[in-house]
């Protein structure tokens, strides 16, 4: 049988296991990614129907990394204003000038990302990649870890990072105990034109069954996540072309006209997921495998990024001697879960409330969201939030230009 062995081994090539090991070009480790699927392609013809919102500290991130200018050329699409409403009239809008900059983020493809980072990984010289490579079991040994792949390559080595996502099999194996709920919910994702669209606007409007978020892309069309209950969600797939723009059209308030659909809708159960310990013997978590949460306010790819980027510095930060210290590890565990759980009980709390069956809680809650309209240090401390430039960052993942202007807290 033919054995491989590396320092690490990143099992998941998706955004967060491909950041991780791009990251890892400026270490001395042999890094190998294995994935069970196939290599990302990017479609110059047809749009992913997959997108994300990637915050400011994830481009930074990426442009550390030399993928953001490749990514950037594949329809990646600037948003400059963030509009947020509710059924009871509740309306805030953030724009990128009250903190001193062009944009607020951009929506990406995801095959635009991953390819990107595959293309810039195969320069890599310390880094490998193999596809249709599905881990089906590990072995721990003292000075090392064995991984078992489905066609029947092992390999060894001594750190195995789980990058596998939130049906994690890495995490599964290594028996880290999670607590994981459904939020009852499904989000419909699909692309619709609208007959009076607005450029480089973001949009989510909370309705009582559900965040319903517009995101825009290069064409002037936009990549929709309408979460809903589950009935409501069946209802929604089963529904012609026609109808299914005219309900979103009205849900939507018509703020951007009438709606219609382009191509199909693809629904996605949605849950949340926390991994008790974010490491256990010689595996390391990061991204969906230790954390999936509520697709509102697209933070789930980004909080993936930033543990791919801490995780990062932790291990290059010190010597060769890292891949064993359980101490480092810790600090990394604390680092990360003070920043994921706070955003994780927040999109709890906005899901919940905002979908309270109380009118009086939605109602306070939209009186909340305009009054913090005005409040211009209340709003920039949440602008900051959004774009992900607040809190305990990686220095890999800081903006330089933003820093001085994020630590004034004067208003504008
Ligand atoms: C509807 C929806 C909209 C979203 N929108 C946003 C957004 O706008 N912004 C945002 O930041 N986040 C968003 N998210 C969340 C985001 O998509 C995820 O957080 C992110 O994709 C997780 O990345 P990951 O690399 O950790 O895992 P994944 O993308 O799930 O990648 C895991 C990889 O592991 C591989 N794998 C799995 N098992 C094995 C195995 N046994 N062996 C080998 N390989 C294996 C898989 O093939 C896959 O490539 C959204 C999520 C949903 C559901």
């Amino acid at each position: 049988m033919h054995q491989l062995d590396f320092d690490i081994v990143v099992v998941g090539a998706g955004l967060v296991g491909l950041a991780f090991a791009c990251a890892m070009k400026n270490s001395s480790y042999r890094v190998l990614v294995i994935d069970a699927g196939e290599p990302p392609i990017f479609d110059e013809q047809d749009i992913d129907i997959r997108v994300n919102s990637i915050h400011l500290a994830s481009q930074a991130f990426l442009e550390t990394l030399g993928v953001w200018p490749i990514a950037v050329t594949k329809r990646a699409c600037p948003f400059r204003i963030i509009q947020v409403w509710n059924s009871t009239g509740g309306f805030i809008e953030f724009s990128a000038k009250e903190i001193n900059q062009t944009h607020l983020g951009h929506v990406v493809e995801q095959n635009a990302l991953t390819s990107s980072l595959v293309a810039q990984i195969e320069e890599i010289s310390n880094v490998e990649l193999k596809f249709s490579a599905a881990l089906a079991s590990i072995n721990e040994q003292t000075d090392q870890i064995r991984l078992h792949l489905e066609n029947g390559l092992e390999i060894s080595c001594r750190l195995i990072v789980g990058a596998d996502g939130g049906n994690s099999v890495v995490r599964r194996l290594s028996k880290i105990p999670i607590t994981e709920d459904s939020y009852h919910q499904k989000a419909i994702v699909a692309q619709v034109e609208a007959s009076e669209p607005k450029r480089e606007t973001a949009f989510q409007k909370f309705l009582t069954s559900g965040p319903l978020a517009f995101l825009p892309l290069t064409d002037g069309t936009y990549s929709i996540v309408w979460s809903c209950t589950e009935r409501r969600a069946r209802e929604l797939r089963d529904l012609d072309d026609d109808v299914f723009g005219a309900e979103l059209s009205e849900a939507f308030d018509y703020r951007l006209g009438d709606i219609s659909l382009i191509g199909r809708k693809v629904s996605f159960d949605l849950r949340k997921l926390r991994a008790h310990a974010y490491f256990m013997g010689r595996v390391v978590l990061v991204g969906d495998s230790a954390h999936v949460i509520h697709p509102l306010a697209g933070m789930g790819a980004n909080l993936g990024l930033m543990d791919a980027a801490a995780l990062y510095e932790t291990l290059t930060g010190h010597g060769n001697g890292a891949l064993t210290d359980h101490r480092m590890f810790r600090r990394y565990e604390r680092w990360r879960k003070s920043a994921n759980h706070p955003v994780m009980m927040l999109m709890d709390a906005l899901n919940s409330g905002f979908g309270s069956s109380s009118d009086a809680i939605r109602g306070i809650l939209g009186t909340g969201l305009t009054l913090t309209n005005q409040v211009h240090i209340a709003k920039r401390t949440l602008i900051r939030l959004a774009c992900g430039i607040s809190g305990d960052l990686p220095e890999i993942a800081k903006i330089s230009t933003m820093n001085s202007d994020t630590q004034k807290d004067t208003p504008n």
